[in-house]
């Protein structure tokens, strides 16, 4: 059995290397990206590094607890307990708590996805733009490159890409699954810089800060991610980038006293879940076409994983 999975986030290389594991599937994975790990991602600018998607992952499962375990072995995954804060525009910090074990991926984020797809066949900067049925199998092309013919399709994008990849998909439950946007703004800060290492912030554009140098085994000058607040970045999604970046600037500006020398900016479209399918994954066994992905579930790391492994687990049963 020949299996193209589209997307090199979690879900996709989770469920690429399950299924690899399975007696006779062959698997391909594609990703439009220069790396892999989708929304794991990290950008690096000059000396300074910035997961500037997924910040951590929790494990409450116990399937994605005992699938880790390997990889907090090889010292790839560790826990991150930063000195946490509430920060509110012209109010002193109050003091925050995590009560669960946040996890982070070392190097950087993307490690993790790296590590498991380091026996994996990916093809990076592949952006799947068009699957054909013919002689009972789909056939990928992308940017008028045929990338072979395959028995199933399995997307792990975002349900609107899927769609427009997948024929006869209108009316379907993937419908109902929205995503709120995120702006992330990209700080180097050389020079003095508050004690704490992350700051959940109130009532501003902003919502989340963190020293991304501080998490464990960094490798990197003081670096500054922002997040800006979901709705905030809805309501300015056809704001003019530069001004963009200024806004988050001066709202940063107005919360923590810190002079960057580099600043960029990371418009995610389809950043965080707010209403998922509500079922583990998605499939058209007739037509031979599956989805899963965090959407499916949740809006976590966690949720995309469990997603794909639940889709393995049927492949294996059928
Ligand atoms: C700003 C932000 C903050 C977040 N914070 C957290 C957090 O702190 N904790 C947490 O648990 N989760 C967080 N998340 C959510 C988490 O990142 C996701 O739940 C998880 O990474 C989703 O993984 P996935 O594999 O389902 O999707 P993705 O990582 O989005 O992977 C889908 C992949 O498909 C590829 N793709 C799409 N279309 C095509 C195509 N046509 N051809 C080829 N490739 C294609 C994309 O390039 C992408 O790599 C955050 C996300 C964002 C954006």
């Amino acid at each position: 059995m020949k299996i193209a999975v589209i997307g090199a986030g979690i879900a996709g290389v989770s469920l690429a290397k399950s299924l690899g594991a399975l007696p006779d599937y062959q698997v391909e994975l594609f990703d439009k990206g220069r790396g892999l790990g989708g929304r794991m991602s990290v950008r690096h600018t000059g000396a300074y590094s910035f997961d500037h998607g997924a910040q951590f992952f929790t494990a409450r499962t116990t399937g994605f607890q005992a699938f880790l375990q390997t990889y907090q072995s090889a010292g790839l995954v560790e826990a991150w307990w930063p000195d946490i804060v509430t920060l509110a525009e012209a109010e002193s910090a109050g003091k925050r708590a995590w009560l669960e074990p946040h996890f982070v991926a070392l190097p950087n984020m993307n490690g993790l996805c790296k590590a498991i797809a380091a026996d994996l066949d990916v093809r990076l900067n592949t952006e799947v733009d068009s699957i054909e049925q013919s002689d009972g199998r789909w056939w990928l092309k992308a940017a008028g490159e045929c990338l072979g013919a395959f028995d199933w399709v399995v997307s792990t994008a975002p349900p609107e890409q899927t769609r427009r990849l997948f024929p006869n998909t209108t009316g379907q439950a993937m419908d109902v699954v929205r995503f709120d946007p995120c702006y992330a703004l990209l700080l180097g800060c050389p020079g003095s810089l508050p004690a704490w290492d992350v700051a959940v912030v109130e009532n501003s554009p902003v919502s989340w800060l963190a020293f991304n140098d501080r998490k464990p085994g960094r490798d990197s000058q003081p670096s500054l991610l922002v997040h800006a607040d979901g709705a905030w970045s809805q309501a300015h999604d056809d704001t003019d980038r530069e001004q963009v970046k200024q806004l988050l600037v001066d709202a940063v500006s107005r919360i923590v006293d810190i002079k960057p020398d580099t600043v960029g900016l990371h418009r995610w479209r389809y950043a965080r879940v707010s209403t998922p399918l509500g079922q583990d994954f998605w499939v058209d066994e007739a037509a031979q076409l599956a989805a899963c992905g965090d959407w499916c579930l949740g809006s976590r790391v966690e949720d995309a994983f469990t997603s794909a492994s639940r889709l393995a687990q049927w492949f294996g049963s059928t």
